[in-house]
């Protein structure tokens, strides 16, 4: 059989958005001071743009952030490109170094679906050196998807262990249609926030875990008991 698959978001889940913090939010203050605005005046037509491509269901085009800059400001934003490995490893989620180290010994494969193009993504990823603990990184350009389209699994050969991800409606949702055990991470998890599980307007994650501590045990128990059946989002 296969090796299984673990496969994780990037942005919020294993790193607090590199590209954003360390490329377009310095050019953003820089840019806005430059014509007198307040850095969230400047953005807010970017976001607003985005959101607009977005809904038309444009999901590649609306995390393709120079070209919604090029288009809506006529400006360059600057290509990320690689960084001293501090510099983004003090970005990582507490426990994530660890998390990794742990489940490099483990039985399985590492991989990465994010929403993120490949050119805003990977510098950070190799700064990391997480093209080396990763099999397999996937971008939006790289499969012309993102989540919550389960095709974004397409290019993962073998059984899915589970997808670990922030966001209910990217990473829960998606699992959910992939028939893929989800676990949502929410380091700020509040129980009042869960809704009817009975409501199909709110997928429901298969595990919450606020921390990644536990995340190894719960890996092994997955190993253990296969996937599951049936999902309980049919
Ligand atoms: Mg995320």
């Amino acid at each position: 059989m296969l090796t299984p698959w673990i496969t994780f978001d990037l942005d919020g889940t294993l790193v607090k958005n590199p590209y954003w913090r360390l490329t377009l939010f310095p050019w953003i203050q820089k840019e806005s001071a430059r014509r007198r605005l307040d850095w969230q005046d400047f953005w807010q037509p970017i976001a607003d743009e985005g959101q607009h491509r977005w809904d038309q269901g444009l999901w590649v085009d609306a995390y393709d952030w120079s070209d919604i800059i090029r288009r809506v400001w006529k400006e360059e934003p600057p290509e990320p490109s690689m960084v001293p490995w501090h510099q983004v490893a003090s970005l990582t989620l507490p426990g994530v170094l660890w998390l990794l180290s742990v489940l490099k010994t483990y039985p399985i494969r590492l991989g990465i679906i994010t929403n993120g193009l490949e050119r805003n993504q990977m510098p950070f990823i190799k700064s990391l050196g997480w093209d080396q603990i990763f099999d397999t990184v996937v971008t939006t350009n790289k499969v012309t998807r993102c989540k919550p389209d389960p095709r974004v699994f397409s290019l993962f050969d073998g059984p899915i262990l589970c997808h670990v991800g922030d966001r209910v409606h990217h990473d829960v949702l998606v699992a959910c249609r992939a028939q893929v055990t989800s676990i949502l991470y929410q380091p700020k998890w509040y129980s009042e926030d869960r809704v009817d599980p009975l409501s199909p307007a709110w997928p429901m994650p298969n595990h919450v875990i606020t921390h990644y501590w536990g995340l190894p045990k719960l890996v092994t128990h997955l190993l253990v008991a296969g996937p599951p059946a049936s999902h309980p989002n049919p």
